[in-house]
């Protein structure tokens, strides 16, 4: 009950008077003598109105319910106290349906308290449940509880080092506050308390990984690492990517078994930073597998890895559903032998008949296309469990991956390699259409690549194809074979026709791609400089972020074309602009945390680990901040919180929480 928190207070420590009240007023609390009431009018218009007079004038007061109960209760001659919204007909101030109560001569007129007001049901208020009901049992409970009921969570020292009030003042003031200030203490500690303990049970869940389980050790900065870094790194690593490669380096020299999250906006290196790593393990003697959740991408990794190493004494191979089978046998067969040390591949990679010799590091990129249950094979493949490394483009603001993944370790690639040409976004709408279209002709005559994108919503999906099929005979039409060839891609499609029309754009054979969002992760065309999104107010930021990410990637100049229809809802024209404005995804993943709310992170939804009762933390990120540095701290000084002090916060823990928390990336 005392949990049960309301949503607003209404302010009943002011009293007003009549003569006070203009239009801008909108809550009144009035004491007066009933002067008059009537019942007027017939059905639904059937109506009491009664007069009440203070000492400065006369309000209307109107029932349009309830008829018989405030017949019962009004008197005229006798004083009440009135709350409501002031409202105005025929010019006149009135309040409908105010709260009233009886004045007993000696009772002080004024509340003291600000009025709680709590949500409730249709079911609860059957039972006799409504809000004030509710009001009513938990002034009630807080009058017959006392400050030794409420069980303090907090140290002493935290409560004075952050000004915080205790836990029992905190809960009888977030119900009955004297004052806004009152009230602002208690909603500020009870953020407080909601944040800091999901840090400090996070923290606590990662600092015992490190201690406990065991991990393969890369102790060895070996000749493959070395001869790599000095001699065959095509370029100069950006500082970002040489901090993640330190960090990783220091977590796998340790012992401990690494659960990190890499991330990076597209295009900012994450390929190397793996391939650097596979070659530390291989230095250890360790085999290293990178998974990646399509076919097409594995073979983009396995081309890239494979020039990469070309020099290199270190074997590489790739293992996908069409690997052949005497290719398979013979990978397998070097796999089991230790003599592989690097595979790179789809799903097939986990299949049980792949067995590793010594398996120390596992790279997942673009983790959302792999299932928990298939991470978890991979523990099975090894004695001693494989570092992980999950790389994903897709930004998470930095409050969300505090709440949400404050139990892994996490890097970030937060700069892109020197040189990029920005990209330039521009907004279209409909009606501009036959500009596109000549801007397309030109791109291509200049030999460049042009995606169009179609949405593909669920709920609409008969629609959005007619509209693809649509779009498609619209482009033929202005890009007529044989001079132009299209390409065409969409989830509906045979996997193995899918996967031709899209070799055809990679290879140049065709110079214009329509699809869906399948082509969404990871395809590299480096020659494709335009991407057009059609309908694009249909799509969210992150995606809208990630089709941008297609293009940009050769030494041309690109463009970013969303087409909108002519009229937009305010959220899709804040989405459209700040596509416009912004290149970073970051600060796009932040704006649409804003826009949308914290929602959840794939593998996070039973965890609750973004459920807070009050605390938001779009806009708590300072408590947030706070709550984590003190969790921290706390745990550094006494990792088991064994101490005297630290008992109340490790008795809460015990008590409170036995939540599930998406602990381990596998
Ligand atoms: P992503 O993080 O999206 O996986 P990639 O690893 O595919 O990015 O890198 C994108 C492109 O940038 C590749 O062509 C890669 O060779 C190049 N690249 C990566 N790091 C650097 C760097 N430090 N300097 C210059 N180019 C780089
Ligand atoms: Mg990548």
């Amino acid at each position: 009950m005392l949990s049960h928190f309301p949503f607003r207070h209404i302010d009943r420590t002011q009293l007003n008077t009549v003569k006070e009240i203009n239009t801008a007023t909108e809550f009144v609390q009035i004491a007066g003598v009933l002067l008059s009431f009537e019942t007027i009018g017939q059905k639904q218009g059937k109506r009491i109105v009664a007069e009440l007079k203070d000492k400065t004038g006369v309000i209307e007061l109107t029932w349009f319910q309830g008829l018989s109960w405030v017949q019962k209760l009004l008197q005229t001659g006798q004083s009440y106290l009135v709350y409501g919204r002031v409202s105005y007909f025929n010019n006149q101030p009135q309040i409908v349906h105010p709260e009233i109560e009886l004045l007993q001569p000696e009772q002080s007129i004024a509340k003291k308290f600000l009025e709680p007001v709590y949500t409730t049901t249709e079911k609860l208020k059957a039972k006799g449940l409504g809000g004030r009901q509710i009001a009513k049992l938990t002034m009630a409970l807080l009058q017959q509880i006392r400050e030794k009921d409420i069980e303090e969570n907090f140290p002493e020292n935290i409560l004075k080092q952050l000004k915080l009030i205790n836990r029992f003042q905190a809960f009888c003031k977030i119900h009955f506050p004297e004052n806004k200030d009152g009230y602002d203490a208690a909603v500020n500690r009870l953020k407080f308390e909601e944040l800091f303990f999901a840090q400090l049970r996070m923290q606590l869940i990662k600092s015992k990984r490190h201690r406990s389980s065991k991990g393969v050790v890369f102790d060895k900065v070996g000749a493959l690492f070395n001869t790599f870094y000095h001699s065959h790194l095509p370029f100069e690593l950006t500082s970002a990517q040489k901090r993640v490669i330190k960090e990783i380096r220091n977590d796998t020299a340790t012992g401990r078994q690494m659960n990190r999250l890499l991330q990076g906006d597209v295009g900012s290196g994450k390929t190397i930073v793996a391939v650097l790593i596979m070659l530390l393990a291989a230095d250890n003697q360790f085999q290293s597998c990178l998974m990646a959740p399509t076919e097409i991408l594995a073979q983009q990794h396995y081309n890239t890895i494979a020039s990469l190493l070309e020099q290199m004494d270190v074997k590489v191979h790739l293992l996908t559903g069409s690997t052949k089978a005497a290719a398979r046998k013979k990978i397998l067969a070097e796999l089991a032998e230790g003599e592989l040390q690097i595979l790179i591949g789809t799903h097939a990679v986990i299949e049980d008949v792949v067995k590793f010799k010594n398996l120390g590091l596992v790279i997942i990129d673009e983790q959302h296309r792999f299932g928990v249950a298939q991470r978890a094979k991979l523990w099975e493949k090894a004695t001693i469990p494989p570092h992980i490394l999950v790389m994903t483009a897709t930004p998470i603001p930095r409050t969300l991956a505090m709440t949400a993944y404050g139990d892994l370790d996490y890097s970030i690639i937060d700069e892109l390699p020197p040189g990029r040409i920005p990209i330039t976004t521009v907004h279209r709408n409909e009606s501009q259409r036959s500009k596109v279209m000549d801007f397309i002709k030109a791109e291509i005559l200049k030999g460049r690549q042009i995606y169009i994108i179609f949405p593909l919503i669920e709920e609409s999906a008969k629609l959005d194809y007619e509209n693809l099929m649509k779009g498609y005979e619209n482009v033929k039409a202005y890009f007529p074979e044989p001079k132009y060839w299209i390409s065409m891609v969409h989830g509906k499609q045979p996997t193995e026709q899918k996967e031709i029309n899209m070799k055809r754009f990679v290879t140049h054979d065709t110079q214009i791609m329509v699809s869906t969002t399948v082509i969404e992760v990871g395809v590299n065309v480096p020659n494709a400089s335009v991407m057009i999104i059609e309908s694009s107010e249909k799509f969210g930021l992150s995606q809208l972020h990630q089709l941008r990410g297609r293009v940009g990637r050769g030494a041309d100049k690109s463009y970013c074309i969303l087409i909108t229809g002519s009229k937009l809802g305010n959220d899709a024209r804040e989405r459209i602009n700040t596509m416009v404005t912004t290149a970073s995804g970051f600060e796009i993943a932040e704006k649409d945390l804003q826009l949308r709310g914290p929602g959840e992170i794939d593998g996070t939804k039973q965890s609750g680990a973004l459920n807070f009762k009050l605390a938001s933390i779009v806009q708590d990120r300072e408590i947030l901040e706070t709550a984590k540095n003190i969790a921290a701290t706390i745990l550094e000084l006494d990792p088991e919180l064994s101490s005297a002090g630290n008992l109340p916060l490790k008795n809460f823990l015990n008590q409170s929480g036995k939540r599930v928390i998406w602990s381990k990336i596998s």
